[in-house]
């Protein structure tokens, strides 16, 4: 006989380990109840994935589950918050068992790792799979990072190795090949990137601004540059290439990935050159590269240069599901 919506509900999502003391009340009333800490602000995010837009409806159901969760964890890292909560919605077609424990296995190990507890959601039959988290976090008041405080002479670094997802994707359209001996790394960099978490709170106090790389880094520091009513140079000669992305890819070719690829959930932020000395000694204990790739400047726009001083020009800065 299938599930009923409520077995399934305690078969996959009430069973699991209750670990957090601020949670009052969890999984299984008409609400949660939630203790936050006196004196934090709550920052909230959520992103709906849907099968077929934003992962082969196909693919590995344990690298689902961990990349539902990721790209909202990747939010409030990049706001510089602290990750506690998380509720998931969840429509499905039909009743898979098999891919239901799959996913869930993917959900809750990256959630019990970044100590993060599911306290809720809601489970829907529909026509194709749509799975929305929402994940709240903690931070001090003043201390978020937003995408507006980027100022001129602020220096703009990015974390790990943008481009890899990215070219995880092209291959998968047909657009790219990757270097064989490479193939299985990309894939784990499409299917389960890593939420910046411990960077983003050792950020607090030292960046100026910034923003989670999903839609391509140029597009993304574009958005800093908007909101913070300023521009940048970037010396595409600094990207930090992966040793898949430059095997894979002519350099160019690489450096327009790294630019333009989504799905990275690395961090790109500023920082006041007189903090530049304490960035760069906390990023000594990162487990993640950490580079300085250009300049903010009070005219606005982006400006791409090679290291000689000329022109490097992209034909789009990213993805844009409308565009
Ligand atoms: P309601 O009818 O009040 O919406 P539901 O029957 O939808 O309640 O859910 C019962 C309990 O199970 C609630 O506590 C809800 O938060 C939780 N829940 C339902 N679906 C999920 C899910 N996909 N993930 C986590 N918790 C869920
Ligand atoms: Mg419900």
């Amino acid at each position: 006989m299938p599930l009923s919506e409520f077995s399934l509900i305690d078969r996959y999502f009430t069973g699991h380990s209750r670990h957090r003391s601020d949670v009052a009340l969890g999984i299984g009333d008409d609400c949660a109840l939630l203790d936050p800490p006196l004196g934090q602000q709550l920052a909230v995010t959520l992103d709906t994935l849907i099968a077929d837009v934003h992962f082969f409806a196909n693919a590995d159901p344990e690298g689902i589950g961990h990349k539902a969760l990721a790209v909202n964890l990747s939010d409030l890292a990049a706001m510089g918050a602290l990750p506690a909560w998380a509720t998931l919605a969840l429509t499905l077609p039909k009743i898979d068992e098999d891919w239901l424990a799959q996913f869930c296995r993917g959900l809750f190990a990256l959630a019990e790792d970044r100590g993060v507890e599911l306290v809720g959601g809601d489970t829907t039959h529909g026509p194709t799979t749509v799975i929305t988290i929402q994940a709240m976090g903690f931070v001090p008041p003043g201390e978020a990072l937003r995408r507006d405080g980027a100022k001129p002479g602020d220096v703009i670094y990015v974390t790990g190795t943008p481009g890899d997802a990215g070219l995880a994707l092209a291959a998968a359209f047909g657009q790219a090949t990757v270097a064989p001996e490479y193939r299985a790394d990309v894939q784990d960099r499409l299917e389960r990137p890593q939420p910046r978490i411990a960077q983003g709170l050792a950020l607090r106090g030292v960046a100026s601004a910034a923003i989670d790389v999903s839609d391509g880094l140029a597009q993304d520091l574009g958005h800093i540059l908007e909101r913070s009513g300023v521009g940048a140079r970037l010396t595409v000669d600094r990207l930090p290439l992966s040793p898949a992305l430059t095997a894979s890819l002519k350099r160019d070719a690489a450096r327009r990935m790294a630019l333009t690829g989504g799905d990275d959930y690395e961090l790109c932020f500023t920082v006041p050159s007189k903090k530049t000395t304490r960035l760069e000694k906390l990023a000594v204990a990162w487990r993640c590269r950490c580079t300085r790739i250009g300049v903010i400047e009070a005219e606005p726009g982006l400006r791409l240069v090679r290291a000689n001083g000329s022109t490097f020009s992209l034909e789009r800065l990213g993805y844009n599901h409308f565009g």
